[in-house]
């Protein structure tokens, strides 16, 4: 058997969008991930049939040791695994890439490096603190707060070199903005050297925690005289970038990330990941962290198509071709497409649809609805639909299992409703792990919900997990609020009042 590569990975910051392309093909590439704590959990997503392997600190238990950390890499290189070492930031920049990539090439292995978003300067932008300036700023130094002793965020053990043996008169002066990383344990010794070290108490400081990571994010802003009682005070705790300099002060016109109603909180997205995008992108464009759950998938019908097949043979033979929901635009389209046809294939035919977003998807067919009813159901469609329909054929392509109200209310008003499977809904609780236990940790501000499926598939992942009271529920209007409040136990917090994705966000602004 041939050994393994390991690529040492750079993770960013934190916040899931800050992985480089190269990392994110690593990740999809390995065999196995060996993770620690300040690399992002959804990042493990890039890497669906890796086996995962956590390394850092547990609530209660300590972090594996470096020793072990460098056996285990070589030992699953050497077993002909590909080995994806994701690391907090860069590799490089205390991170201890450097001593494992010494160890395994030692042993024979390969490996490749592929930096990352260092927090040292990720950290700052996002609290709006640029690390250099034109009028502020011409250099920076990234520094431990811990000498020899970058160890202790991924758990290895301190060696050598007193504290007191730090050429603090350097340090004070390495640059105009000092950057500290592990360094909120040692705030008290670097504030004091560097004040005896010619820098003022009045110097800004700013110490951000958990930087680019939504909701966890916290900045301080105070002076180097000030900073360590400020700290004390606020309980403000590891891990965090110290940020010592003038630029401190650009946070007042440049703070962005950590403003906005939405800014910073963690919401969860039942949609299937087919439709989820919009709505991922609308609540990262506010600075919310989208926590994709999605619970079903989209998937071609069981039956492959036969009976949409059949109808699109035949479409001049129906009067009306009704639509409820945006995949059942598409897959007609694509069917329709794959049987030689065009949208002229619909001139014979009105088109009925139910709700925005199934109307905006047949526009970019170049089809405009002739029907859409007021209320976004498939009732209001089939008791609305105008003009005389008895005994007129009404082609419905939906989801396999589709609901019945639509289809029994034009029987009752003596159409013909011929339903076609389009697609079909698969349960798919990929993530339900990661949601199970960002819920137990208290780590989700609010859960949405866009239609009554995805509450049932929601209760139904949960295998009984409790949402606890702190997590927001959103509806996005009267009948998925019904289900949430039947499945769920309470009301929801949060409604919108214009049934869309648009006001779903609009009334959680609102309430944040
Ligand atoms: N290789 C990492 C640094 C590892 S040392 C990098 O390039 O970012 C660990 C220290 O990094 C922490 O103690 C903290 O000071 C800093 N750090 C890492 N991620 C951080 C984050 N998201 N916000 C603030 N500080 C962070």
């Amino acid at each position: 058997m041939s050994t393994g590569i390991v690529t040492l990975i750079g993770a960013g910051p934190g916040d899931p969008n800050l992985i480089t392309v190269g990392g994110a093909a690593a990740l999809a590439a390995a065999d196995v991930v060996v993770y620690d704590r300040l690399a992002h959990p959804s990042l493990l997503r890039h890497a669906p049939r890796a086996e995962k392997i956590y390394v850092g600190k547990k609530a209660d238990q300590h972090a594996m040791k470096q020793d072990e950390i460098n056996a285990l890499l070589a030992e699953r290189a050497l077993a002909g695994q590909n080995v994806a070492r994701l690391k907090g930031g860069d590799p490089f920049v205390f991170g201890r890439g450097g001593e494992e990539a010494e160890y395994v090439r030692e042993r024979g292995i390969e490996f490749v490096i592929i930096p990352g978003v260092t927090s040292a300067i990720a950290a700052p932008a996002y609290a709006g603190i640029p690390v250099t300036h034109r009028d502020a700023a011409s250099s920076f130094a990234v520094i431990t707060g811990h000498e020899r002793d970058d160890a202790r965020e991924s758990g290895g053990r301190a060696a050598g070199q007193a504290e007191g043996r730090r050429r603090w008169d350097k340090i004070a002066n390495a640059g105009d903005t000092l950057l500290f990383l592990m360094g909120v344990e040692n705030l008290e010794e670097i504030t004091t050297q560097l004040m005896a070290h010619g820098r003022g108490a009045d110097t800004p400081v700013a110490l951000v925690r958990w930087g680019t990571w939504a909701g966890q994010q916290a900045t301080l802003t105070s002076t180097l005289g000030e900073v360590v009682e400020r700290v004390r005070a606020a309980g403000f705790k590891a891990p965090a970038v110290t940020i010592v300099g003038e630029v401190v002060n650009l946070r007042e016109r440049l703070r962005w990330f950590d403003r906005g109603a939405l800014a910073g909180k963690r919401v969860i997205v039942t949609r299937a990941r087919e439709q989820a995008s919009g709505f991922v992108e609308m609540l990262r464009a506010r600075y919310a962290e989208p926590i994709e759950f999605p619970l079903i998938r989209i998937t071609s019908p069981g039956d492959n198509y036969a009976s949409l097949d059949t109808a699109i043979g035949h479409l001049n033979t129906y009067r009306w071709v009704l639509f409820t929901s945006a995949p059942a635009v598409s897959h007609f389209f694509a069917r329709l497409f794959a049987a030689g046809k065009d949208t002229r294939a619909l001139s014979s035919v009105k088109v009925g649809a139910v709700g925005p977003a199934t109307a905006a998807a047949l526009k970019e067919f170049g089809v405009v609805a002739d029907f859409r009813p007021e209320a976004a159901t498939g009732a209001a469609l089939a008791e609305e639909l105008p003009g005389e329909i008895a005994g007129a054929r009404i082609l419905i392509p939906r989801a396999q299992e589709g609901e019945a109200a639509l289809l029994q209310i034009l029987t009752d008003r003596w159409a013909k409703p011929d339903e076609a499977a389009a697609y079909e809904n698969v349960v798919d609780g990929e993530g339900a792990e990661e949601v199970r236990q960002r819920l137990a940790e208290g780590s989700v501000d609010i859960v949405t919900f866009t239609s009554s499926s995805t509450v049932k598939n929601f209760v139904s992942a949960l295998e009984g997990t409790p949402l606890p009271a702190s997590v927001q529920i959103a509806c996005i209007g009267p009948s998925t609020a019904a289900t949430a409040t039947e499945l769920l136990g309470r009301a929801p917090d949060i409604l919108a009042k214009e049934h869309t994705l648009g006001g779903l966000i609009a009334a959680m602004e609102e309430w944040a």
